[in-house]
């Protein structure tokens, strides 16, 4: 949020960086947020501007090496006194944060979908191993120290899943105060993808260290949703700080 948009006749010359993007150098546009020089207050300066990738002024920089979701970009925005016409502008100077604050609450349900597609398949891939795989005579799913697991696996997925449903029924409604919703949905769902991948791994014992099976790229996969599009901290302190009486 210190990028800075300043007026400048028909164009807006923009100067700053982002970090983190995803497909940041694969993507045509770029919706960016910054704060409007001639604004002072500093929530009612943000501002979104849609930037084009061959705008002079603007690289991106070196793709992020990670841990995973490494099928996806991820890059550094540069902006160095980039010319940008004013009729990029996505409403007006100051309108960011509403259009901020309205967009992440209906993308953070689709962060939550992602974790719990995470969640699902580590679990029905742990499912179908400890189902064949065998030890001291017995499957690995019949000993019950690995039935207790499953049990609270298969209890808190599909209690999470019908919240995700729920919220998605929010959204499909108009409803516009759904925030605290929304973020105990992404919260839990990214909580439960680690968990039941990690013990998704669990039931594979070795193998599932080994990158033959999908589970140890899902508990790779699983981490980013427990950090992005807000990190689980900062939805806790959102959904506890919702309770304070006015
Ligand atoms: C792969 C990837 C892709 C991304 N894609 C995008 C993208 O496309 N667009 C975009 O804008 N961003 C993107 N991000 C950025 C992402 O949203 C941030 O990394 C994330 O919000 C955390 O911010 P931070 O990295 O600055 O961590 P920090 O805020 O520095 O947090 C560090 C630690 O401190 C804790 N912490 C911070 N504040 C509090 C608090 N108030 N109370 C308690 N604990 C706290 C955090 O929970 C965390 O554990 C992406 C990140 C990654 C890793």
């Amino acid at each position: 949020m210190q990028t800075k948009f300043t007026p400048d006749g028909d164009d807006i010359i923009v100067n700053g960086g982002k970090t983190f993007i995803t497909n940041g150098g694969a993507s045509d546009f770029y919706l960016v947020f910054g704060k409007w020089s001639e604004i002072d207050d500093a929530r009612g300066a943000i501002t979104a501007l849609i930037i084009e990738k061959d705008t002079p002024g603007f690289s991106t920089t070196t793709p992020e090496d990670k841990m995973g979701l490494r099928a996806s970009s991820t890059s550094g925005l540069v902006f160095e006194n980039c010319r940008v016409p004013m009729e990029n502008l996505l409403g007006k100077p100051g309108d960011g944060l509403r259009i901020l604050l309205a967009s992440l609450n209906k993308s953070r349900p689709s962060v939550a979908a992602h974790a719990l597609g995470i969640a699902r398949a580590a679990f029905e891939d742990g499912v179908a191993y400890i189902n064949q795989r065998s030890q001291s005579g017995r499957r690995i799913v019949e000993f019950q120290g690995i039935q207790f697991m499953l049990a609270d696996m298969a209890t808190d997925l599909a209690m999470c899943e019908n919240w995700l449903w729920h919220v998605g029924r929010l959204v499909d409604d108009g409803a516009d105060d759904f925030g605290v919703e929304a973020s105990m949905l992404k919260m839990r769902a990214s909580d439960l993808a680690m968990q039941i991948s990690t013990d998704a791994v669990q039931f594979h014992g070795g193998y599932g260290y080994i990158k033959e099976y999908r589970v140890e790229r899902l508990m790779r996969d699983a981490k980013v949703t427990q950090i992005w599009e807000g990190t689980n901290q900062v939805h806790r302190q959102l959904i506890g700080r919702s309770f304070l009486e006015k």
